[in-house]
Parts: structure tokens; sequence; C-alpha cells
């Protein structure tokens, strides 16, 4: 039987863990015995419920605010963490935003702000904590990405570019990493309920996942313990794991 709490002991860094498919993941983790750091952006009081949640299940977590797109905040987060913890074993990089348009008409600040956060925030904070990682010798990084970042969709030029350089880093980072006991691994939803899809129009959107509903956080988070469980997942590294109820198979 697989062990109720493979993370005990363990401290994991959400990115984006004040809502939705974030503040699943930080949920799931501390449920796997994880102290669990929850970061936000500007949602101090869901980040704090979220925190509050986990410690009432019986868990241990803390709240840490940090744009993660900005070098010198993810720095000092991570920083704050080793301090406070004396180690950092599992980084999700779940932090993201999105900012769509057609492309003939799209905005160079919503192209840039989309890169900044979603592709450059996966790189500022997987190289904040490669030094620990790597010196320790382990180490479970997983990013978010998307289903769009591998098939594209119009609308979203910006967010599927990112999501496809997240695959490009995390296999890069994989090879970089797997030597030195750390894994790389990928997470792509399709469509998860979450703030992010709550003003989409969902009827095409059911008709192209062969399962017929869209998937919830949790669903996701699922996949996210499992990356980071051992010795669950201590094989496995650069892959992009696919929680999308059937839509791309590939
Ligand atoms: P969401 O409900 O909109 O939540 C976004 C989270 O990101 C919030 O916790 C937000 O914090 C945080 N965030 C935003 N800007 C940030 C910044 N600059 N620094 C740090 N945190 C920041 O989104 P979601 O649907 O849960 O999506 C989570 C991840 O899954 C994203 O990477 C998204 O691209 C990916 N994804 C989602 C779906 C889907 O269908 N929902 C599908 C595929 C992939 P605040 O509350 O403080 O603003």
């Amino acid at each position: 039987m697989a062990h109720a709490t493979p993370l005990a002991g363990q401290v994991a860094l959400v990115t984006g863990a004040s809502r939705g498919i974030g503040a699943a993941i930080a949920r799931e983790l501390g449920a796997a015995g994880a102290t669990v750091v929850v970061n936000y952006a500007s949602s101090p009081a869901a980040a704090e419920a979220v925190v509050a949640g986990i410690v009432a299940a019986g868990g241990s977590a803390w709240a840490h605010q940090a744009n993660v797109a900005d070098e010198e905040q993810v720095e000092a987060m991570v920083k704050t963490v080793l301090e406070k913890e004396g180690r950092l074993d599992v980084l999700v990089n779940n932090a993201g935003i999105t900012r769509d348009g057609l492309l003939m008409r799209m905005k160079t600040a919503d192209w840039q702000s989309v890169i900044d956060l979603n592709l450059t925030g996966v790189f500022l904070c997987t190289r904040a904590v490669s030094r620990s990682m790597l010196k320790a010798r382990s180490g479970r990084i997983i990013n978010i990405t998307s289903v769009v970042g591998l098939m594209g969709n119009a609308g979203q030029a910006n967010y599927s570019a990112a999501k496809a350089g997240v695959i490009g880093l995390t296999r890069s980072n994989a090879a970089e990493f797997a030597a030195r006991g750390v894994t790389v691994n990928a997470v792509a939803p399709g469509f998860i309920e979450s703030d992010m899809t709550a003003d989409l129009d969902k009827e095409p959107i059911i008709k192209a996942i062969p399962m017929g509903r869209m998937g919830s956080a949790a669903e996701v988070a699922g996949a996210v313990r499992f990356l980071a469980a051992d010795p669950a997942a201590a094989y496995m590294t650069g892959q992009v794991l696919q929680v999308d109820g059937g839509m791309v198979m590939r």
C-alpha cells in the first residue's frame, strides 16, 4: 500500500497557491505530509485561508507574498524558505495568467506579461531553488504547463508560446539535473474549473473532451502528488503528464 504521508519531513513551495489549481496542490501536498509554503501575488486573505485549511487538516503551512516574475522577490522568497525550514524538497511552478486576444490585435504588453510570468517566472524560481537541491542531491520540480502548450490555441499565442516554452525548459532542466538526483517534470492540464476558465463558453469545450466534462483542480493536484512522491515517480524525469479527460492524445 502507498504511504499515506510520503512527503513527511519535506518542504514544498507552491507558486500561485492562493486560488484554483495551486490551492488544490498545496492542500494535496500538505495532506501528503509536506510543510507547504503557499506563495501568492495579490490575495493575502485567500492564501491565509489555504494555510488555515492545511493546518486544520493536521498539516503544516505558511504563506509568502512574491511576484514570481520579479527576480529579487523570487530570490528573497527562496532565501526565506531555506532560512526558516533549512531545506526545500519540492517546487511546484504553478502561478500563471492569461491575456487572450487574436495575434493581429495582441498588445505587446499582453504578450510580455504572459511570457514574464508563465515562462520567465518558472526559470527564475527553478534557478533560485537549484543550488540547494543540487547540493542536497535530491529534489522534485513540477511545472504546470497546459495542453495548449502542446497543440496551440487560436487567441492564445502568448499563453501557448509560454506553456510550450515551459515544456522545453522542463526537458532541458531534467537533463541538467538528472545526475544530481533532482527530477523535473511537467503536468499539462486540459480545461479545469477555476477562476481562469470561469468566463469561457463551456459548451464547445466540453464537446471536445472525450470524458465529456471539465476537470477539477483536485484531479491536477493528484498528478502533482504522484510526481512529488518517493518512490512512485523516482525514475521519471523530463516527462509531461496530461490531465485532460482524453482531450489531447499523442
Ligand atoms: P487561477 O485560478 O487564475 O489562479 C492563479 C494563481 O496564480 C493565483 O493563486 C494567483 O495569485 C497566482 N498568481 C498570479 N500572478 C502571480 C504572480 N505574479 N506571482 C505569483 N503568483 C501569481 O489559475 P488556475 O486556473 O488555478 O491556473 C493555475 C495554473 O494552471 C496556471 O499556470 C495555468 O496556466 C495552468 N492551467 C490552468 C488550466 C485551467 O483550465 N484552469 C488549464 C491548463 C493549465 P493571487 O490570488 O494572489 O492573484
